[in-house]
C-alpha cells in the first residue's frame, strides 16, 4: 500500500534510537557502532530529562559525524499519565504545555543541529496530541506500522475514512501526510525487544534473535520499502546484545546489496519534504 510512495528509492533502512536523557555507555557504545558501520543513528532525546553534559556530547557527535547522527524529539519527559505520556484523558492545554516546551528546549539546546520531527514515549496520543504536532511546525510525525495482514486491512480502512486513529489505534501514513494534516509520517517497523522486563526505566529484557528479526523484515519489505529498526540503547549493556545490532546490519548488508542506510531529513528531501 505504500509501496509506491517510495517505488523509486533503493531499499532504505533507518535506525531509531529511544529514551536518549544521560550520557551512559551504552548511548556512547552503541553511537560509535553505528557510526562505524557508516549508518546514522536517529537519536529521540526527552526535552525534559536530557543533561547538559549529554546535550554537549550529542553536538559533538553532530558536529564529527553529520547525517550520521540526527536528533529528534521524544515527547517531553517520558512520564506516565494513564495510558502513555501523550492521549489518553489529558487535555489539549496540558499536552500543549508539554510538546511546546520539549520542543523550545531542543530549539535552545540544540539550534539548528536537530530535525523537526517527534515520536510519542510509550507510543499512545490523541488527535489533540497531532493537532499540537502540526501546530508547532514539525515536519515529521513518527509511529508505527506493523506489517501482519490484520493490520494492514485495518490501516486500509482507516485510510479510506481518512482517519489517523480507530478507537485509538494508529492508522498507519507510513510515508505519506497523516489524516487530514501537512505532516510527513514516517513509522519504525521492527524492534530488537522481544519483551521487556519490570517499570520503564528497567535494562532488563528479551531481545529477538536474528533469525526472528528477518522473518519480519522479510515480511515488510513486501510492503514497504523504506524500514525503520527500532533501538533502546539502555537494554544494550551486555557484549551480545551490541553484537546483535552489529550482526543484523551485516546481514541487512549481505541480504540486500543495494541497500541504503538514511536518516529522517534524507527521507524527506527524498520525498519533497525538505530542501
Ligand atoms: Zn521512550
Amino acid at each position: 500500500m505504500t509501496r509506491n510512495a517510495s517505488a523509486h528509492l533503493p531499499p532504505i533502512v533507518f535506525f531509531r534510537n529511544d529514551d536518549v536523557n544521560e550520557l551512559t555507555p551504552e548511548l556512547i557504545e552503541l553511537t560509535a557502532l553505528l557510526v562505524a558501520e557508516n549508518v546514522p543513528i536517529i537519536h529521540t532525546v526527552e526535552p525534559g530529562n536530557v543533561t547538559e553534559e549529554c546535550v554537549a556530547w550529542l553536538l559533538r557527535q553532530k558536529a564529527e559525524h553529520g547525517r550520521l547522527v540526527e536528533l529528534m524529539q521524544h515527547g517531553w519527559n517520558h512520564s506516565w499519565h494513564g495510558v502513555g505520556e501523550f492521549g489518553g484523558d489529558r487535555s489539549y492545554d496540558d499536552q500543549y504545555r508539554d510538546l511546546s516546551r520539549g520542543k523550545q528546549i531542543m530549539d535552545d539546546k540544540f539550534g539548528d543541529q536537530w530535525f523537526p520531527a517527534v515520536n510519542f514515549p510509550f507510543g499512545p496520543y490523541n488527535q489533540d496530541s497531532i493537532r499540537i504536532v502540526g501546530e508547532l511546525g514539525f515536519t515529521v510525525f513518527n509511529g508505527h506500522f506493523n506489517p501482519r495482514l490484520s493490520r494492514r486491512l485495518f490501516y486500509k480502512v482507516g485510510r479510506f475514512l481518512k482517519r489517523g486513529q480507530i478507537l485509538g489505534k494508529h492508522v498507519s501514513y507510513h510515508l505519506e501526510n497523516y489524516a487530514r494534516t501537512d505532516i510527513f509520517t514516517i513509522d519504525v517497523v521492527l524492534s530488537y525487544i522481544k519483551k521487556y522486563h519490570g517499570e520503564h526505566g528497567s535494562i532488563d529484557c528479551d531481545f529477538h534473535d536474528l533469525e526472528t528479526l528477518f522473518a519480519r523484515y522479510d515480511s515488510a519489505r513486501r510492503f514497504v520499502n523504506i524500514i525503520g529498526w527500532l533501538l533502546h540503547h539502555r537494554f544494550h549493556h551486555t557484549p551480545a546484545s551490541m553484537r546483535l545490532v552489529g550482526d543484523s546490519i551485516t546481514e541487512l548488508r549481505s541480504r540486500v546489496p543495494d541497500l541504503e542506510f538514511w536518516n529522517f531529513e534524507e527521507i524527506c528531501r527524498a520525498h519533497g519534504r525538505v530542501k
